[in-house]
């Protein structure tokens, strides 16, 4: 029984939460894709849902299930299709998911939601969702729903000590140093430091070409190198992303107490 999860409250206490102090719905949203030999390929459901329960521990928010599936690997940013365990939706399909999820947590009175996306390629199937459940509930319902990629809250200062050689650009972090840190952070037990592999940082040329070429993506799925990750920057990054985002959270919605 954990009182900041949806899945765990009963429609009574539930219905309370919203109605009468119009509680904040957090929704994370992940994928189940591979991360190299030393991440589970859950890494970026569980990081988006840990994210999540981070900020809603701030705001007094409520985190509904993850989205456990999130739309179609690209090779430059998380590897491509043709690992085995990467499992993914059409963007139609994850499209319809958030609109019919925002749009049923509208309807029973949630009129603050937050969307959490731990997956880069989801972002634009994630905005089309909320666009159309906004769409359905119509102009004047009082719903709001902020969208943001946790990734995009570290700070210079917080980026300056996680790579203290300079920061090579979210391109390239899949399965790297940013997402092994927290990990070790959130989930120390799947982590397996001993497989990190030390392939050279993946060379993209500045465009995409289909079928995609499993030739350009580092054999290990990896595209730079998570050798730097420590449990320190995990933590460090843990806790200013969470206090970063739940100062946005404040700024745009109402908290209750
Ligand atoms: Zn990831
Ligand atoms: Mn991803």
């Amino acid at each position: 029984m954990h009182p900041l999860l949806m899945s765990c409250l009963s429609w009574v206490e539930y219905r309370e939460r919203i109605r009468d102090s119009q509680a904040i719905v957090l929704i994370p949203c992940g994928a189940l894709e591979q991360h190299g030999p030393h991440l589970p390929l859950g890494t970026d459901a569980l990081l988006s849902a840990a994210v999540a329960q981070s900020v809603a521990e701030r705001v007094n928010g409520i985190v509904a299930p993850t989205f456990s599936y999130g739309y179609k690997s690209q090779p430059k940013s998380g590897g491509g299709q043709h690992f085995p365990g990467t499992t993914s939706l059409d963007g139609h399909s994850l499209s319809q998911m958030m609109r019919d999820v925002v749009r049923e947590l509208a309807r029973q009175g949630a009129t603050q939601i937050v969307v959490v996306d731990g997956h880069y390629e989801n972002q634009w199937f994630l905005t089309e969702g909320i666009d159309l459940a906004l769409r359905d509930v119509g102009g004047s319902a009082p719903l709001r729903v902020m969208r943001l990629e946790y990734w995009d809250f570290f700070t210079e200062a917080v980026l300056g000590k996680v790579f203290p050689d300079g920061f090579p650009g979210y391109a390239l972090e899949h399965a790297a140093v940013i997402e092994t840190s927290m990990m070790l952070h959130y989930y120390p037990d799947l982590v397996r430091l001993d497989l990190i592999p030390d392939d050279k940082p993946a060379d993209f040329p500045p465009y995409d070409i289909f079928p995609a070429r499993p030739e350009w993506v580092p054999a290990s799925g990896v595209l730079s190198s998570a050798k730097a990750a420590t449990l320190e920057k995990g933590i460090l990054m843990a806790e200013q992303v969470a206090e970063s985002i739940a100062a946005a959270v404040k700024h745009e919605f109402q908290i209750s107490a």
